[in-house]
């Protein structure tokens, strides 16, 4: 990564398990630039990046990482960052950092748990009992399996494929999801929204 990242400074890369490093940068500036610019990729694959305090390498909070989501298809009635964020939260964490200037869609900053399936879309139910899905989209997001939702690998190389024999039809994460606890929270959001 040291080709791609040039640190002014350098850096120290040490080996923890199969796939997981700990990069370390002598200098504060080549860290932040680095963190900043995330996600990276290596060899078409994501190479997710966390900040660790030094000394606490690995660990779950390695398994997070910020990425930017698009939000399409969302209503102008609720685009509200109240409701963007609500809408964050259930694609990652920390959704606090809202981005860029109005497109036709919207941008959230998130952490992402990359050990989870990814969100894909979600389901708003109105008032009237109409439904409209909006999607997300993963910005530089390289390889994405949508047998098992997971980052990293492709169906192709899925070990759920391979062990439970199953074709493109049966994909879930190749169709849209339906969460009815979801859907039922949102409804809360979307009242809440239209008392204001
Ligand atoms: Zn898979």
């Amino acid at each position: 990564m040291a080709s791609v990242w040039r640190p002014v400074m350098g850096m120290r890369v040490i080996p923890l398990e199969d796939n997981l490093f700990a990069f370390q940068f002598p200098h504060l500036k080549d860290l932040q630039r680095v963190l900043d610019e995330r996600p990276w990729s290596f060899e078409n694959q994501t190479l997710v990046c966390k900040q660790v305090p030094a000394g606490e390498a690995g660990g779950d909070s390695a398994r997070f990482s910020g990425f930017w989501v698009q939000i399409h298809e969302l209503p102008t009635v609720y685009a509200t960052s109240e409701f963007v964020e609500q809408v964050g939260r259930y694609v990652g964490t920390y959704p606090n950092i809202f981005g860029g200037a109005w497109r036709s869609y919207f941008r959230v900053r998130i952490a992402l748990n990359i050990g989870e399936p990814l969100k894909r879309n979600m389901k708003l139910q109105h008032r009237n009992g109409t439904f409209q899905w909006i999607t997300f989209k993963y910005e530089r997001l390289n390889i994405f399996c949508l047998c098992c939702g997971l980052i990293g690998h492709s169906e192709k190389f899925c070990h759920k494929v391979y062990e439970q024999g199953l074709t493109a039809k049966d994909f879930p994460y190749a169709l849209p999801t339906i969460d009815p606890v979801l859907v039922e929270e949102l409804q809360q959001v979307i009242g809440e929204h239209k008392r204001r």
